[in-house]
């Protein structure tokens, strides 16, 4: 048997474990309000003229990293997170030197919602000028996208106008009947009666505060009324607000429950709705005419077929008219089932789906677990094996894959049950009673497990998940074809083991996972690899079956829940 195998070694990586959790939702968001037809015929106009085009080189392959600032680092020590803290932290994320390995090396944060609001979550806002007061202050803000920016990060902010909070004074001077502001939200007389499209089917209309028959629409519950976009001074008002952010220094949004801006009647009439797409792609169109640059990343949780919409036409504007990006729900479920059951048949037909309804080129925005789900290292029973796995997997996929804080060291739910707070839970930095986190009592415990799950037990442990997702991420930066090539799946015949190439414009990479918690022999793979290369950490052999009449079939054996990157000869 003759061996042609000449590969260039790119990297390599391992493996991993755990359990599963159930995904319980805290919230999507919602829509709105009564058609006229005049209003349609409005909120339906196209832009016109030549299109501004995206500038988004500096997009793919971007790592973004996902951070709730009241459980991140707290620097006055009211034993709240705080953007300060944040300040403080950036080094760990990303110290703005590219020789260095000791941070993470993302290249953008996605805050939570940072303005004031009257709850500890901030996804109900009564003020979107200003920074919540246990936050710090505009200026706080603006010194934080200063000194990311000086690192190579870039800053995106939650940005929740599907609803405000029933605290706004826009809301306030609309329940009283104020003429300016009523239409700003969407009043009936009398209840429609329609229903949540998701969940159990809570009420989407409530009671009026003033004592008048009338019920005001909230696709989240009654604290949280939606606003109007039918109605073009709130359109405006978004906008100009979009506008202000980007000034400050923002880069971007992270845009909340976008697929309910506009509703049109019960249940699945209350999302994806066309005149939601039409004001996403007006708002889209403001966006680039101020920072070509920034991104804009929908909160879309749905199926690949109701996402895919949402990048609106690439004919017009590369990279799509309306969002560059949307959080990718269902390769994210697919990824962690994998990592829990050893198949990958679950991802295979998400990347075939996409492959078949995404417009060519897009920017994908793949992800593991957010703030609305049960943390990962639970979901997958704390195995350090699937942990590993999940994380090659998530950080070997294309587009900006998105890590939710604590996710790179294993941080598990704050407990049992599904109350919200327990998936965001304060960042332990150290084992010691306050973290590193404050040097008070935290706002909210920590999670169980503090004392080996941290930042500073991790760190210089080459065997740790945060080396791990470092080594992950720098392997990232430095492979084109990992930055910004296309996936072809190669099939094989183990759904145990998932094989694919990377290809760039320069540079061929050919990746593999074995999700069995066992050594596995996975191939063949008609590749050609160079032998003579060190293969990394992973104790990867490789043996190889080639012929001249039948050409290469390599055969990897890579270890339990171990994944291995190579790149090819071109
Ligand atoms: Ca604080």
């Amino acid at each position: 048997m003759s061996c042609t195998r000449r590969l260039l070694f790119l990297a390599s990586i391992v493996a991993m474990t755990v359990a599963c959790g159930a995904r319980d939702g805290a919230a999507p968001p919602p829509p709105s309000s009564t058609p006229s037809p005049a209003a349609v015929a409005e909120i339906t106009v196209e832009p016109t003229g030549p299109a501004i085009q995206w500038q988004h080189e500096w997009a793919p392959g971007a790592v973004f990293y996902q951070v709730f600032v009241r459980s991140f680092q707290d620097s006055d020590g009211d034993g709240i997170g705080d953007l300060a803290g944040v300040i403080e932290r950036l080094d760990y994320l990303n110290d703005g030197d590219p020789a260095t390995d000791s941070d993470l090396g993302i290249d953008g944060i996605w805050l939570m919602p940072v303005f004031e609001s009257p709850s500890y979550h901030g996804y109900d806002v009564i003020d979107y000028e200003s920074i919540d007061r246990d936050y710090g202050s505009n200026g706080d803000f603006t010194r934080l996208c200063d000194e990311a920016r000086r690192r190579g990060i870039r800053v995106i902010i939650d940005f929740v106008v599907n609803h405000t909070g029933a605290g706004h004074p826009w809301f306030t001077a609309s329940a009283k009947g104020d003429a300016r502001y009523r239409d700003w939200y969407v009043w009936r007389q009398g209840n429609p009666g329609w229903r949540r499209p998701w969940g159990n089917g809570d009420a989407t209309w409530h009671n009026s505060p003033e004592p008048t028959q009338d019920f005001y629409y909230g696709i989240f519950w009654g604290g949280m009324p939606d606003l109007n976009f039918r109605n073009r001074e709130v359109r405006d008002t978004i906008k100009r607000l979009g506008s202000l952010w980007l000034a400050r220094g923002a880069d971007g949004y992270r845009l909340d429950a976008t697929r309910y801006l506009i509703a049109n009647g019960d249940g699945n009439g209350q999302a994806d709705q066309p005149e939601t797409h039409a004001y996403l792609r007006e708002f889209s169109a403001h966006i680039r005419g101020e920072k070509p640059g920034a991104l804009l990343v929908g909160e879309n949780w749905t199926t690949t077929a109701n996402i895919a919409p949402y990048y609106g036409s690439t004919a017009r504007v590369r990279g799509g008219d309306e969002l560059p990006a949307s959080f990718n729900f269902p390769l994210a479920d697919a990824i962690v089932s994998a990592a829990q059951n050893g198949n990958a048949k679950a991802i295979l037909d998400v990347l075939a789906e996409m492959k078949r309804l995404y417009p060519e080129g897009v920017l994908d925005a793949p992800f593991l677990r957010n703030h609305d789900q049960i943390r990962l290292a639970t979901e997958l029973g704390n195995d350090p094996g699937k942990l590993r796995l999940a994380a090659a997997i998530l950080l070997t996929m294309p587009g900006m894959p998105f890590v939710y804080y604590g996710e790179e060291i294993g941080l598990q739910n704050g407990g049992t049950g599904s109350a919200d707070e327990l998936k965001r839970t304060p960042m332990p930095w150290t084992g010691a009673p306050g973290g590193g986190f404050s040097t008070a009592a935290p706002w909210y415990p920590f999670a169980p497990g503090q004392a080996h799950t941290n930042v500073a037990a991790q760190t210089g442990d080459p065997d740790s998940l945060l080396r791990h997702y470092r080594d992950l991420i720098r392997m990232r930066k430095r492979s084109e074809a990992m930055r910004e090539g296309a996936i072809e799946p190669i099939p094989l015949t183990s759904p145990g083991a998932l094989a694919f190439i990377r290809k760039g414009p320069s540079q061929r990479v050919l990746v593999v996972h074995n999700l069995e918690p066992g050594e596995q022999r996975i191939g063949p793979l008609a590749v050609s690899i160079d032998e003579s290369k060190p293969l990394g950490k992973p104790r990867v052999r490789l043996d190889d079956q080639s012929s001249p009449a039948r050409g290469p079939r390599v055969w990897l054996t890579v270890p339990g829940h171990g994944s291995a990157v190579f790149e090819l000869a071109q």
